[in-house]
């Protein structure tokens, strides 16, 4: 008998999660875009006894009985059915790996109900095994919590930052989930207390809620979004917010784009606070490069490079006065 054999289901659950959920903000961007997803229209996430225990509170369509059971298994998903649905994505999720790989590295309870049901449903997972399952009153939505995040894979759970700076993580990646659900109220909850709510009431009160007064009255608006004006340059590049197709992306080019139209104004190693909210049709750019979805791939990066410079270095011809202040809130 040859020595190649399948791994069992479990443990390759356990090997995907690596890449899916490297920590606890990653975990968390994962289930905020299943809400999103589920069209909810509030997202309350709560966090309490050192991360050990997190949980986040839908409004959305919830999952029937059945699917909540499907919704743990690997490539179970109610997001794309062919091929052609990869190349025009119109979810954040598409691969049916988060909830599984969550639950494989976790205690996890999922309760869902939609409109349909006169009851919710409550499912219990502890690395990956249903170990029970009950009614359970409560609204349309969902219902996931999660305790002890890598409590069966020690050798991960090493890899965690102190508390303060998974934190610190986690308060960044809300913040800029929240920037793009701006028809969305978002509260992060952290023991107790709120440290990020946003109304849910446009892109002009989400940034000025995520933000604040002193971001914001930096800011001007043009056709892809905010750019702060040298009252607000940064010291770093990690102040160019950008965004897909709502998506949050880390993308080198629309970063570059900016800072080459801003290369007049900006003083060495000083870069520009800005928000850049870039559409294209979905079959012209590829999320699908790495499990986590964060970096996109453009068909054609010289179009996406220049339109967004161009429109910068338009609006600055335009808006030449040397500083300007935002003061419509
Ligand atoms: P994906 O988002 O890639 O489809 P996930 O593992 O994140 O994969 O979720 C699996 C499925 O579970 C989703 O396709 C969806 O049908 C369901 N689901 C997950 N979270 C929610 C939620 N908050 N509300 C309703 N359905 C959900
Ligand atoms: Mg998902």
């Amino acid at each position: 008998m040859g020595l190649i054999h399948i791994l069992d289901e479990n443990i390759s659950n356990i090997i995907a999660a690596g890449e899916v959920v490297e920590n606890y903000a990653s975990l968390i961007k994962e289930l905020y875009e299943n809400s999103l997803d589920a069209k909810a229209k509030n997202i309350l996430i709560e966090i309490s006894d050192k991360l050990n225990y997190i949980k986040i509170t839908d409004d959305g369509t919830g999952m029937q009985k059945d699917d909540i059971y499907l919704s743990v298994e690997r490539h179970a998903t109610s997001k794309i059915s062919k091929k052609d649905d990869i190349f025009n994505l119109s979810s954040f999720g598409f691969r049916g790996e988060a909830l599984a790989s969550i639950a494989a590295v976790s205690k996890m309870n999922i309760s869902s109900k939609t409109n349909d049901m006169k009851i919710g449903h409550m499912v219990t997972i502890y690395g990956g095994n249903i170990i029970a399952d009950k009614s359970v009153a409560m609204k349309t939505g969902t219902v996931i919590e999660i305790r002890n995040l890598f409590y069966n894979t020690p050798a991960r759970k090493k890899f965690l930052n102190k508390e303060s700076t998974e934190i610190m993580n986690i308060k960044d990646i809300v913040l800029k989930l929240a920037l793009s659900a701006v028809e969305v109220s978002t509260n992060l909850v952290i023991d107790g207390k709120s440290v990020i709510k946003t109304s849910g009431r446009g892109i002009d009160n989400t940034v000025y809620e995520v933000f604040g007064k002193g971001i914001f009255k930096n800011l001007k608006k043009f056709k892809y979004g905010y750019l702060g004006n040298s009252e607000i340059f940064r010291a770093s590049k990690n102040y160019i917010f950008t965004y897909v197709n709502n998506r949050y992306t880390k993308s080198n080019l629309i970063e570059r784009a900016v800072i080459d139209a801003y290369y007049m104004k900006l003083m060495k190693h000083k870069y520009p606070f800005a928000i850049i909210f870039y559409d294209i049709n979905p079959s012209e750019v590829d999320v699908n490069v790495h499990p986590s979805k964060k970096i996109v791939k453009f068909s054609d990066e010289k179009i996406v490079y220049g339109q967004i410079k161009k429109e910068i270095e338009d609006f600055f011809r335009l808006d030449d006065r040397k500083d300007y202040t935002n003061e419509t809130i």
